[in-house]
């Protein structure tokens, strides 16, 4: 098979390669992406050979500065137009267990593809003139796309063992493409689990990342479902995997917090791109499993989750090594998130709706995003009801700003001006004069500023003295 592309950068650097005599291939996620109908701007050119010099070489042509150089990795990095180019010889890695760093040899171009994480990424296309665009496929990671199948090239339980991040890559790329893991690979995830949090092998960093990541994806709940099913959430945030906990007793069950949070992240990650909103969504029903309580004649409690659950959020932070500068906002719209719901009523009064609007201050159509994500009922005349509520109260929220503003708002020129500028005492006229420029700005025959109002000032004069 071969790969097609309009980018103007990978041929020249095939022409850059033809004229220096170097095999060159382009590997990885773009070779991936590309298959699947999409180009991206991050590429990865794998040579046989020097792949440092190969990367000056290409920088000279084109008259940039290369970026960066990795020389223990091999690899250089590319910045040009808005492309990110990785260069890369052709390697084979040895792992010491202790460690996820790689001892790094050159090695041929099969050696090199095997050594990738899935056989997905395991595919290079050559980009040399004699055979632009053939597709070098030597673990059918063409056949596991078009299956939609995440698999490892080599003994799945030796990858996951030698780079335990792996296995937050496998379910990631899953999460994206919503393709299935294979089943051996699945099993090897499950046992090796346990290697992702052993102590120094993989940074917090790196396992929070590739977390997030799935976090971003259009369909979250694919890919945090598989982190709890092989029982990584349970070792990278265990809080999350609490959630499944379902208890009975009499005739009383709650529904399960787990599946109901993942949906609320589909649900929210519909509307969304931001990724502490979507966050918040996951962690909103956080403190469930440590406030539930059964009440005889009532069923199950969770009273105050949302306030303890806010305060879970420092640890989690710190732990995750998230950025603190967010933990303001998801703190405020777990502890938030239930406030809107008995504002739906209509005889809340202005100041209730006032309230909240102060409170969520910034945050407001952020809290109202969660909340309408947060119905999850099967019932679809529910589900409609529960959101008209919704519309009611953001439209309660405007009503009550408009009339704030309305009550704020003041003539722009000021009584002091309009006694000084036709010579009177403090009186009612000062009051007509300010009440007939508000009125004639309500009603759109001005513009609110203080020329036009002016003007307008001394246009009804005459009329208002007499
Ligand atoms: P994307 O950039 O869309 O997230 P990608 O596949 O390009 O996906 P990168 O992290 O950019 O992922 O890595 C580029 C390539 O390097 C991968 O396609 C894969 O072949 C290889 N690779 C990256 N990380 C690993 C790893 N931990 N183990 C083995 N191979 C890896
Ligand atoms: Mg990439």
């Amino acid at each position: 098979m071969k790969i097609e592309t309009e980018n103007k950068i990978i041929k020249k650097i095939g022409e850059i390669a033809d004229s220096r005599n170097v095999s060159a291939y382009l590997v990885g996620g773009y070779v991936r992406d590309l298959i699947m109908g999409k180009e991206g701007v991050d590429i990865d050119i794998m040579t046989e050979g020097d792949g440092i010099q190969f990367a000056k070489d290409v920088s000279k042509e084109l008259g940039a500065e290369l970026n960066s150089v990795y020389k223990n990795f091999e690899t250089a990095l590319l910045n040009y137009e808005n492309y990110k180019i990785e260069f890369v010889s052709a390697r084979k890695e040895s792992y010491d267990r202790g460690s996820r760093k790689p001892l790094v040899e050159t090695a041929t171009l099969e050696e090199d593809l095997s050594r990738r994480d899935f056989t997905i990424n395991a595919l290079a296309a050559s980009i040399n003139k004699n055979n632009f665009g053939e597709v070098i496929d030597n673990f059918n990671g063409l056949k596991d796309i078009e299956a939609g199948i995440i698999r490892t090239p080599l003994d799945p339980f030796k990858t996951f063992d030698d780079d335990p991040l792996r296995i937050m890559r496998a379910v990631r790329f899953a999460s994206k493409f919503n393709f299935r893991i294979e089943e051996n690979t699945f099993k090897a995830i499950t046992e090796m689990r346990g290697r992702l949090t052993d102590e120094g092998v993989v940074s917090q960093e790196r396992i929070t990342n590739e977390f997030l990541q799935i976090l971003m994806t259009d369909k979250p709940s694919v890919g945090l479902d598989l982190l709890y099913r092989s029982g990584v959430m349970q070792e990278i945030f265990p809080e999350i995997a609490e959630l499944e906990g379902v208890d009975q007793r009499n005739d009383y069950h709650h529904k399960n917090v787990f599946y109901h949070t993942l949906k609320v992240v589909d649900n929210i990650s519909t509307k969304t791109d931001d990724l502490w909103l979507r966050f918040a969504a996951l962690v909103h029903d956080i403190a469930k499993p440590r406030t539930k309580k059964f009440v005889e004649g009532t069923g199950w409690t969770f009273h105050s989750h949302e306030e303890v659950g806010a305060r879970m959020m420092k640890k989690i932070f710190r732990k995750l090594k998230l950025p603190m500068t967010k933990l303001d906002y998801v703190e405020k719209l777990v502890r938030m998130h239930l406030r809107p719901i008995p504002l739906a009523k209509d005889d809340v009064t202005d100041s209730a709706i006032r309230r909240l609007a102060a409170e969520a201050g910034e945050e407001l159509e952020d809290l109202l995003t969660l909340c309408r994500a947060d119905i999850t009922s099967k019932n679809p005349d529910k589900v409609s009801k529960f959101l008209e509520n919704y519309d009611r109260v953001e439209k309660r929220i405007l009503e009550v700003q408009e009339k704030d503003e309305l009550r704020n708002f003041q003539s722009p020129v000021r009584g002091d001006e309009i006694m000084e500028l036709f010579g009177l005492e403090p009186g009612k006229v000062i009051g007509i004069f300010k009440h007939r420029i508000e009125e004639a700005i309500l009603e759109g025959e001005i513009p609110n500023e203080y020329g036009a109002a002016k003007e307008y000032l001394m246009k009804i004069k005459d009329e208002v003295l007499n």
